[in-house]
């Protein structure tokens, strides 16, 4: 099974679709990675939910990428008697270290280190931003605020903070927990809420040795701040629109986007583009014109993939989603400028062999008009500097690595194969030919570009490029 575009379709699982005939049908559809929400799934959950999509990915012989996204730093206030208060505009709120219920003058928030760097003048968000406080006092253990947008505050809403960087690490005990389960479980990519700063990120991937790749969620202007850094250090970043659309003016969310998919592109990592795509599919089988112009703006921007939320974990709608998203970006892929765009965006290869290797490949795909570029990998890293060269040819990406096969299912215009490592030359040739006709990407007389590292099974020395024909040998296996 093959997928008619290049941008790649991430799924939210939970109440909606968390059954194995649902992650078969989203598969079906256009998922190419399914997200387990670790805010919402229980730790004792996940590995019965990776088996599941993992019977899935043997159902249709396809590697599928399963990404856990640990909850991260999220701030709560904690209860009031009552269960809620009416804040007051003008008011005086505080925030204190007093775990008795709270009221309309006052609330428990549970995490002293915050009330710790709160400085007087620094903006405190309720509830996604739908309540607002600015402090006037710091005291001991105390935050005052004036209430600058009332309404009703209920017990452990959400709070953000965007002017205080938060002295706390990125993980709290919660995530050192499910990331350890989700390690357990086999899970290819830990995606990381609210990173602030590249020790965040660097953090995880220090517990994770490599046993999943890193995402960083893009959602704190402190992240913002220090982007290329962070984008350096990750395996690939989110563009989390839910809170970055909280924590800073919503206006400047487009051009954040805009910069976040460019500065990922250039330094070859894998962008994800996230929240409210298809918002209004959650209650309707069909989305509004601006969701289906938010996604196809998202496939222009050149991101590897766009993500569903709520549209397939809690939606009325999860398989109308995914093939809603499906088809805007097969047809925005079809459209002339959608390439124009591509290439006048386009990175200067680094000075490394890989990356000569990878603007080669796609010089000779482009100049000989070829649909398919074969690369044997084992750590995927070739195929990574293929996709930031966004050839108009599929990468079709040989490794006997089934992680690396898994991980490679999110990244844009590759299409992994898992199967034993090449043998000798020959072998390298025939079967690379053989997949490309199978797969469904060439046909006998195409010619295609064989990317590979000989001597076979020495990791991170790919060395060759190669243009071979398919013959009617090819197809006779295929
Ligand atoms: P979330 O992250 O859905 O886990 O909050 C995405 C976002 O904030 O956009
Ligand atoms: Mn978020």
């Amino acid at each position: 099974m093959r997928r008619a575009r290049r941008t790649k379709i991430l799924a939210t699982l939970g109440p909606a679709s968390e059954n194995p005939e649902m992650v078969a049908k989203l598969f079906q559809a256009g998922a190419d990675v399914f997200r387990l929400n670790m805010s919402h799934l229980p730790r004792e959950k996940l590995r019965e939910r990776v088996q599941m999509i993992r019977s899935v990915e043997e159902k249709f012989k396809r590697p599928i990428a399963i990404l856990a996204d640990l909850q991260g730093p999220k701030l709560r206030v904690g209860a009031f008697a009552g269960d809620s208060a009416d804040l007051v505009k003008g008011q005086a709120f505080t925030l204190d270290s007093d775990k008795t219920p709270g009221n309309a003058e006052r609330v428990h928030l549970p995490h002293p280190e915050i009330l710790s760097s709160l400085e007087i003048g620094h903006t405190i968000l309720i509830d996604d931003g739908k309540l607002r406080l600015r402090v006037t006092d710091v005291r001991d253990g105390a935050a005052v605020t004036e209430v600058e947008v009332a309404g009703k505050i209920m017990n452990r809403k959400g709070v953000s903070l965007p002017d205080t960087t938060i002295p706390v690490a990125a993980m709290t005990d919660k995530d050192r927990s499910d990331l350890e389960a989700a390690l357990d479980a086999g899970v290819d990519w830990i995606a990381l809420s609210f990173v602030q700063r590249p020790e965040d990120v660097a953090e995880v991937k220090k517990v994770a040795q490599g046993r999943a790749l890193v995402m960083s969620k893009l959602e704190k202007p402190q992240a913002i701040a220090r982007l290329d850094e962070i984008i350096e250090i990750s395996d690939a970043v989110m563009v989390a629109r839910g809170d970055l659309g909280v924590e800073m003016p919503l206006e400047k969310v487009p051009g954040i986007q805009k910069r976040i998919v460019r500065t990922a592109r250039k330094l070859g990592k894998p962008v994800v583009v996230a929240t409210q795509m298809l918002e209004s599919m959650i209650t309707s089988p069909v989305p509004t014109r601006a969701e289906v112009s938010d996604v196809a703006t998202a496939v222009y921007d050149g991101a590897d993939a766009v993500m569903l939320s709520a549209e397939s974990a809690s939606g009325q709608y999860p398989i109308e989603a995914v093939t809603t998203m499906n088809r805007i970006a097969e047809e925005i892929e079809l459209d002339y400028s959608y390439w124009s765009i591509l290439q006048a965006q386009s990175a200067e290869p680094e000075a490394t062999g890989s990356d000569a290797i990878a603007a080669g490949a796609h010089q000779i795909a482009e100049t000989l008009n070829l649909k398919a570029i074969a690369a044997w990998t084992f750590s995927g890293s070739t195929v990574f500097r293929l996709a930031r060269e966004r050839p108009n040819s599929t990468v079709i990406a040989l490794t006997p690595n089934i992680n690396t096969a898994r991980r490679l299912a999110l990244v844009w215009g590759v299409h992994p194969i898992r199967t034993k490592d090449a043998s000798d030359v020959d072998d390298m040739a025939f079967r690379a030919c053989k997949f490309a006709v199978r797969e469904g990407f060439s046909q006998i007389s195409d010619r295609i570009i064989i990317v590979a590292g000989v001597p076979f099974g020495t990791p991170g020395a790919t060395n060759m490029v190669r243009i071979a024909f398919i013959g009617q040998e090819h197809a006779a296996k295929a």
